[in-house]
């Protein structure tokens, strides 16, 4: 129940933008951004990204915090930088990979122009001379239930359209079984996450055990017979450390190689756990957000983990 409150309140915190003038202005919350973003710039994020593949041999998705915007400009910003951020993997040498929201390119301005957005960054990506070793995929980031049907909507369009996409989808929403199957039928790449809002009983699973039972019930979905056959490539997204033993021992009775799925993790969180799947051979990638607008970002991983509330009430007050 307090953590049910603890994550409804992180997630009002992060829409409101007094609190985010605040916080990202007092320097007594900046261990925030450090922890859990790789910094303003995309140069950082290419940075890091290069870092961890050389120290680790771990792959990284790149995204720019622009969230919740309110005006053309502020999408024509994030869609720039989501460009700049391909220009910069592909200098790096490393996979071609960009998380994207759909609201970040103005999804609640004008859903009509979402599309066209969108594809330009999948086609940036998909037009890059790199090798073929290289991996290139626009991923689709999952927000709150009321975008998840045109979420879904958007990612089939691009993915008819012969383009790099992947889509995400949450295990603490009902309806995602059907989903998923729907998405394995295809042949997609799906990123199953545990989910970072909150719903009501009728669309959600809202007790922990019920969403982390429905976790690996789809992973043995992603991992079933017919999601071999039909190309399908599941992407375990999660710290949880039995969560991965589970994908795991599916993969292993499956017959799934190494590499033909991955795990992702986000930047800050359990990275020993990330480095110690890398080092036993499976592929392992971080998602790296940067971009000077932080806050909504990072205090969502704050209502994540209740374990966080002390660390920021106790930074506030310090
Ligand atoms: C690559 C990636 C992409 C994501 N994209 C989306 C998305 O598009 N839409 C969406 O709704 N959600 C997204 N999420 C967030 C996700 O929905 C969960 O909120 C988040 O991953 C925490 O759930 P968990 O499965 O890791 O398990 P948990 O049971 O929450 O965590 C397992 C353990 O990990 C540690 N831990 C987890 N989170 C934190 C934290 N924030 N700070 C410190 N320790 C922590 C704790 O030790 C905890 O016991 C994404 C997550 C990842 C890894």
């Amino acid at each position: 129940m307090f953590a049910r409150t603890w994550q409804g309140t992180m997630i009002a915190a992060a829409r409101s933008p007094r609190i985010k003038a605040f916080m990202q202005d007092h320097r007594a919350t900046s261990f925030l951004a450090d922890r859990y973003v790789a910094g303003k710039h995309v140069s950082d994020g290419a940075a890091r990204a290069r870092g961890l593949m050389a120290e680790a041999g771990i792959r990284s998705s790149l995204f720019f915090m622009g969230e919740y915007v309110d005006s053309p400009e502020l999408v024509e910003e994030n869609v720039a930088q989501k460009l700049a951020a391909v220009a910069a993997l592909t200098t790096s040498g490393l996979d071609l990979h960009v998380s994207v929201d759909p609201t970040q390119i103005g999804y609640h301005l004008d859903p009509d122009l979402v599309r066209p957005r969108a594809e330009r960054i999948a086609r940036a990506i998909a037009d890059r001379p790199v090798g073929e070793q290289r991996l290139r995929c626009m991923m689709i980031d999952m927000e709150d239930e009321s975008v998840t049907g045109p979420t879904i909507a958007l990612h089939d369009a691009l993915a008819d359209a012969g383009l790099p996409v992947a889509l995400t989808l949450q295990a603490y929403l009902r309806r995602t079984e059907a989903d998923l199957a729907a998405q394995i039928r295809r042949g997609s790449k799906v990123r199953l996450v545990r989910g970072a809002f909150v719903g009501g009983n009728a669309i959600a699973f809202t007790k922990v055990s019920e969403i982390k039972a429905n976790y690996r019930r789809l992973i043995d979905r992603m991992f079933s017979e017919a999601a071999f056959a039909a190309g399908f490539y599941p992407i375990v997204a999660t710290h949880d450390t039995a969560l991965h033993a589970h994908a795991i021992a599916a993969a292993e009775s499956g017959g799934w190689p190494k590499g033909s799925y991955e795990f992702e993790m986000l930047l800050g969180v359990r990275e020993e756990a990330a480095r110690d799947l890398a080092a036993r051979g499976e592929r392992v990638r971080l998602y790296l957000p940067f971009g000077k607008d932080w806050w909504p970002y990072a205090v969502r991983r704050i209502g994540e983990y209740p374990g966080n509330a002390k660390l920021l009430v106790s930074s506030l007050f310090s």
